[in-house]
């Protein structure tokens, strides 16, 4: 394998992880490690969750994968999502969000007939082309152009049909508009940004992002790939309270199992057809596979009936505590953001507001305190902006042990 795994991310381990169960994995020299990765999110109950397990395995030896009509749970599992999703009247499922970013893209185009998407910097939706732009992680500075490709081989022409702007720039997503407003198939936009840790909208970036997307006929997509179910059951838009047209999401859903999905309100919806040339075509093999629905349907049952969500907030606030006050104690120059079960730490002196801040994040310092995370037995991603998040197996004692790994790491940075 080209880099020695089959997904970027996953370049760049020494280790080879052999077993998980619940919040841990160890590999293959015995070694423990309490997961602070998640399988960057969708592990959201607990790895190998034995609830799901014996779901899907009912769905292998009942009825497996039929190519024909609708799957059997795949209707119930689309209720479950309009009910908890605020903006959801309609749903398709598919099994990345790479792939429901892309239908999303195609949906708005069908709709409005015009070709451009906005979205913005740092924000990563995947690699479809037009999306793969605007959040390269490596060979980036601070002074890199916004609309920087993410990797090679993408299409040359497609920079003349993306805009990309600062998060949280008013000014910048006000000009946008005013040069491209009527030009814009969709605008993407996660709606608390994960991409480069953790960076909410400042107040009323949102509102004005919708109201631009009003005046202008632009389709107002709201990737909730990593929020979706996990920083609340009805995705960031019930926290913000800003609805978006289309939804795309993921991860969590499925604890682990390929299912991905777009939703939206029935107007944009509209626009979902099988190869018609009016409307986008959503299709795939693979989609709504019946072990990854069962999968779902049991993870999101599991989490509205047994108070998942809030048990991840509680988790996800003790240990930011924890690595605050491992902060204050040591002096380490950082600082701790986040929301629910995910945070963020970040060398720097204030919390970064957009991607070019965040990419000051001194990566020499991060990487001792992931190294000394690592050799203590915490996992966390290597990137230093990234965001990390923990699952509901996860207990407090778990949390409380690692704040004294996290004090070590803290300490490691200070020189
Ligand atoms: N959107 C966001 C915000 C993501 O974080 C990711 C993946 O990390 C994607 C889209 C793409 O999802 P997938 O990896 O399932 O293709």
């Amino acid at each position: 394998m080209p880099g020695g795994a089959s997904s970027g991310h996953r370049v760049g381990w020494d280790q080879v992880f052999v077993r998980s169960s619940g919040a841990r994995l160890w590999d293959e020299d015995g070694r423990e490690y309490l997961d602070f990765l998640c399988a960057w999110g969708p592990i959201v109950l607990g790895h190998a969750d034995r609830r799901v397990n014996e779901a899907v395995l009912a769905a292998t030896s009942t009825c497996d994968l039929t190519g024909v009509g609708p799957q059997l749970g795949e209707v119930q599992l689309a209720e479950m999502v309009c009910d908890l999703v605020p903006s959801a009247q309609k749903v398709a499922f598919c099994t990345s969000g790479t792939d429901a970013a892309m239908h999303a893209a195609h949906v708005a185009r069908a709709l409005t007939g015009r070709r451009k998407l906005l979205k913005f910097h740092g924000s990563y939706h995947g690699w479809s082309d037009h999306l793969a732009v605007g959040c390269a992680r490596n060979g980036v500075t601070v002074d890199s152009p916004l609309d920087s490709p993410n990797g090679g081989g993408l299409h040359p022409g497609l920079l003349a049909d993306v805009v990309v702007v600062e998060w949280n720039d008013v000014a910048g997503l006000e000009r946008a508009f005013t040069d491209h407003g009527d030009e814009l198939a969709a605008a993407f936009a996660e709606g608390y940004v994960h991409s480069f840790g953790c960076v909410p909208p400042a107040p009323g970036f949102l509102e004005l992002l919708r109201a631009l997307c009003d005046r202008h006929g632009t389709v107002f997509v709201m990737d909730e790939v990593k929020t979706g179910f996990r920083a609340a059951l009805g995705g960031y838009q019930s926290i913000c309270g800003v609805t978006p047209d289309l939804t795309i999401f993921g991860k969590s859903i499925a604890n682990g199992y390929s299912l991905a999905g777009m939703a939206g309100t029935d107007e944009a919806m509209r626009y979902v057809g099988a190869y018609d040339t009016e409307r986008a075509t959503v299709d795939g093999t693979y989609n709504a596979s019946p072990y990854a629905i069962a999968a779902a349907n049991t993870t999101l049952e599991i989490m509205r009936t047994e108070g998942v969500v809030d048990r991840l907030y509680a988790l996800g606030d003790r240990l930011r505590s924890a690595i605050r006050a491992a902060v204050d104690d040591t002096g380490a120059r950082a600082v701790v953001t986040g929301l629910g079960s995910q945070w963020a730490v970040y060398f720097l002196d204030e919390e970064p507001r957009n991607f070019r801040q965040a990419l000051r994040t001194d990566t020499g310092r991060y990487s001792a305190y992931q190294r000394t995370l690592l050799a203590g037995g915490v996992l966390e991603t290597v990137a230093p902006t990234s965001d990390r998040r923990l699952c509901a197996a996860t207990t407090e004692e778990d949390i409380d042990r690692a704040a004294e790994v996290y004090h070590a790491a803290l300490a490691a940075t200070v020189s």
